[in-house]
């Protein structure tokens, strides 16, 4: 549902166009598109990046495109934000999209009366996820949900049961780079009013992964916390792609300041 076209200012962060804007704006966009009429026109799409995903986009051409792809593409990370900064286009905040911030994006669907779809994660997180949702918001519409390990072939039935169920936000947590990638190529034929990417957050609301206490995230060493819970799938994201990302920014910056 494409609402008036963004007038968001971007910067650019290893080839994805970095959305300069506060989660509150972030609401009011999607509350807009939410509100739109339906008149055959795409969903919106938002997703995040943190150093681990720029680093991604950076090194995979498909999922560098369907990131750009997306309406907003906002900075999940501290070190984008600190990128945003070296490289000329700051970032007012970190948005990060946990539980209180989900919180308050259901309770703008129940406020609209828009249904919500939950997509992603093993069988049987999403509908925990749907029950503890609907259990603390009575007015809250879960239209449907579906776990994320579907076959290529499965993907049409996926959206058809999404478009049935006359979801108006869809949730999609299948992780990067398939969340994004599968968003971008469905959403020509997803008749909800926007998609929203959110990596591994339904496992946490689900209880299936321990979410971080508050003061994690207040300094910024979430990528940590989530290093020591799941050492063995995150290593390589963290040890290896945190340099990288690092080297990568100082490159772009220096090519800035030569260009300058
Ligand atoms: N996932 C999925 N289908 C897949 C691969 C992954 O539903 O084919 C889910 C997985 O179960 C987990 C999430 O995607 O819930 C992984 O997200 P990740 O933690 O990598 O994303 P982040 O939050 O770190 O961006």
């Amino acid at each position: 549902m494409t609402v008036a076209p963004s007038s968001t200012p971007r910067v650019d962060v290893l080839g994805v166009p970095v959305a300069r804007l506060t989660f509150e704006r972030l609401l009011r966009q999607l509350d807009e598109a939410l509100r739109a009429q339906k008149s055959g026109g795409r969903p919106e799409y938002y997703t995040y990046v943190n150093a681990y995903c720029a680093t991604l986009a950076a090194r995979e051409a498909p999922y560098r495109a369907a990131v750009a792809d997306a309406d907003v593409v906002y900075a999940d990370g501290i070190g984008v934000v600190w990128a945003t900064r070296l490289l000329g286009g700051p970032c007012p905040e970190r948005i990060n999209v946990g539980p209180i911030e989900l919180g308050k994006i259901v309770d703008l669907c129940a406020e609209r009366g828009a249904s919500v779809f939950l997509l992603g994660g093993a069988p049987g997180i999403a509908d925990e996820v749907a029950r503890r949702l609907a259990a603390e918001r009575p007015g809250l519409r879960i239209a449907g949900v579906h776990h994320g390990y579907f076959a290529p072939e499965e993907e049409a039935e996926v959206v058809r049961k999404i478009n049935d169920s006359g979801a108006a936000l869809l949730i999609v947590g299948l992780g990067p780079p398939k969340q994004e990638q599968w968003v971008s190529r469905h959403l020509p034929t997803l008749r909800v009013h926007a998609a929203w990417c959110m990596g591994g957050l339904l496992d946490q609301v689900a209880g299936a992964v321990a979410y971080p206490p508050e003061w994690v995230r207040r300094h910024h060493v979430q990528w940590l916390y989530r290093l020591v819970v799941e050492p063995r799938r995150l290593w390589r994201r963290y040890l290896l792609g945190i340099p990288e990302f690092l080297g990568r920014v100082a490159l772009q910056r220096l090519r800035l300041e030569r260009q300058a």
